[in-house]
């Protein structure tokens, strides 16, 4: 699809079938379609504007001059503050009907879309010849005018390409707007997802924590609980000995089986929080819901 801005006119064929050419296939990989932005220009135009500016040095009459130009032999000089125009030339390129003025992001020759232009350009006998004059916009065709035809305009453009024109608009639009949102899902996962983790871990080092204090804790008061009822009962069933005494064997021989039960707080909670914690991986590894 070539699109056309008001007044732009491609009758040479081959310009204007190379254009369409790449603009398919630059719309194909995600591209945005070529714009002409300026296509021919007749020579009559170019002698009318040319002349609305510069007279010829004899004629100047003590206007302000701003600069020179040769055309047809003659030496002309600009009196119009409207800027500087080329001398009329029936082989310039666009006068010679092989040359187009392209639209964003065609006339930038740091974009991707113009980069890509480049590459695919050769086959198409299209060449980026405004590179020799600081030109990103322009391109030429390789291969001459080609046919002389009523060529493409906005004007020849139906209703139904228009339209059909302003939906690839819109579509090229939505994908570009669902790509990034996908992008950013992606970034918005990859982050929640390191946050929750860090946030479970930290969560289970406090509990492990908290789970071994308690655990300890428990531990402790059980055992005073056992060596307080032990140390009572003896001290009843043997009244005449010494309850310290009483007291101490009792607490040696908890300790003792302490040892023998080999009772590892800290590796029981550690071992608790590391299924917690292998749990909470699998949840979070599973795919995102989109
Ligand atoms: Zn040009």
């Amino acid at each position: 699809m070539l699109r056309y801005t008001s007044g732009a006119v491609l009758h040479g064929s081959n310009i204007r079938e190379a254009l369409m050419a790449a603009s398919a296939i630059l719309v194909a990989e995600g591209y945005p379609p070529i714009t002409v932005v300026s296509g021919d220009r007749e020579y009559d135009e170019q002698v009318a504007i040319f002349l609305a500016r510069y007279v010829l040095v004899g004629q100047v009459n003590g206007r302000r001059v701003y600069d020179f130009r040769w055309w047809e032999g003659r030496q002309y000089a600009r009196i119009s503050p409207a800027g500087t125009v080329a001398a009329p030339s029936r082989t310039a390129p666009h006068v010679a009907k092989i040359a187009s003025d392209l639209g964003y992001p065609y006339n930038d020759r740091n974009t991707a879309a113009h980069r890509r232009l480049q590459q695919i350009a050769p086959g198409l006998g299209l060449d980026w010849t405004g590179r020799f004059f600081g030109e990103d916009w322009h391109w030429e065709t390789t291969r001459g005018v080609g046919r002389i035809d009523g060529g493409g305009t906005t004007a020849s453009t139906s209703e139904e390409e228009e339209l059909m024109g302003v939906l690839d608009d819109i579509r090229d639009m939505f994908n570009a707007t669902n790509q990034a949102i996908e992008e950013r899902t992606q970034a918005q996962h990859d982050v929640t997802r390191a946050f929750l983790l860090d946030q479970t871990q930290r969560q289970h080092d406090v509990t492990r924590g908290y789970l071994a204090d308690l655990t300890q804790a428990q531990h402790d008061v059980t055992r005073g609980y056992l060596v307080d009822t032990i140390t009572a009962a003896v001290a009843k069933t043997s009244p005449g000995v010494d309850p310290g005494v009483v007291r101490d064997a009792v607490e040696s021989a908890v300790r003792d089986i302490e040892v023998e039960a080999n009772v590892d707080i800290d590796a029981i909670a550690k071992r608790v929080n590391d299924e917690a914690d292998e749990r909470a991986r699998q949840r979070l590894d599973q795919p995102a819901a989109s």
